[in-house]
């Protein structure tokens, strides 16, 4: 079976400082259903934006912003908890940092863990563990965790749910007449450097870190897919049907 690392947004997982339940709801009989094709890893920000549910600190600042993550971190597993068990499918939380990826044995470790959990039929929910790191030890953003993720634990594809339907030759949102790329190969080094461009408050990526995920998995001979996470229809078509009508596959 083929194996698959999904990353989602936090843009994907809140609105108006709530947990959007539905879409997660949808995001979690979506995992359940592709697991009848797939072994899957699910890399799920929303640590902070959940966290600002519950307690209204300024995100800007440092510490604030790790106190979220810890006040959060537990409600956005126990959303997930609650809606995996309708489906009766365990779930485990893995909280990692940029260091866990720095050496050989930790990779291994880090292999063993998730191959074991996929063995015993647990979903791995990974989160960057932002909490008591420096900013030296932190990927920043889960679109680059989620790709040293899906690499390490040798996925055949990274699936990153945007709020974006896929990759654009410019920003869709400032530009009416944007086109999408169905299928890119290889990624201009100008497009690498750009500025971050997110777009929500809780985001911490952009298309650049999406891009620099894409261009990672492409170093490793492996593919990603970027498509929308608010409608699933793209992904469902993509990966369960066969189809590949919207999105963007970076693949050589
Ligand atoms: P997420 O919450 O899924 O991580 P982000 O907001 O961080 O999403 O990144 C996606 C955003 O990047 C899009 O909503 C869009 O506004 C912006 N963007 C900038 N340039 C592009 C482009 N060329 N193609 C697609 N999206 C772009």
């Amino acid at each position: 079976m083929k194996r698959i690392t999904l990353k989602v947004g936090s843009g994907v997982l809140t609105e108006n400082n709530t947990i959007a339940k539905q879409r997660m709801l949808n995001l979690v009989s979506f995992i359940v259903n592709l697991k009848s094709f797939y072994e899957v890893i699910l890399v799920s920000s929303g640590a902070v934006s959940s966290g600002y549910t519950a307690l209204k600190l300024d995100r800007k600042k440092h510490i604030s912003k790790k106190v979220l993550a810890a006040v959060g971190q537990p409600i956005l597993m126990s959303n997930y908890k609650a809606l995996f068990d309708i489906y009766d499918m365990d779930t485990s939380q893995v909280l990692m940092t940029e260091e866990d990826f720095d050496s050989v044995a930790h990779i291994e470790i880090f292999r063993q863990i998730i191959d074991s959990q996929i063995e015993h039929d647990i979903l791995p929910i990974v989160n960057e563990n932002d909490i008591t790191t420096i900013s030296e030890q932190v990927f920043g953003d889960n679109d680059q965790l989620s790709a040293h993720v899906a690499h390490h634990s040798d996925s055949d594809m990274l699936v990153i749910l945007s709020d974006i339907d896929g990759y654009y030759d410019k920003n869709p949102n400032e530009h009416d007449n944007a086109v999408m790329f169905k299928l890119v190969k290889e990624i201009p080094k100008a497009e690498l450097e750009k500025p971050d461009s997110s777009t929500h408050e809780f985001a911490t990526g952009g298309i650049v870190t999406k891009l620099k995920a894409a261009q990672f998995m492409l170093d490793k001979g492996r593919e990603m897919f970027l498509c929308n996470g608010y409608d699933l229809t793209s992904a469902k078509e993509f990966l369960i049907d066969g189809e590949h009508n919207k999105g963007t596959l970076f693949s050589r």
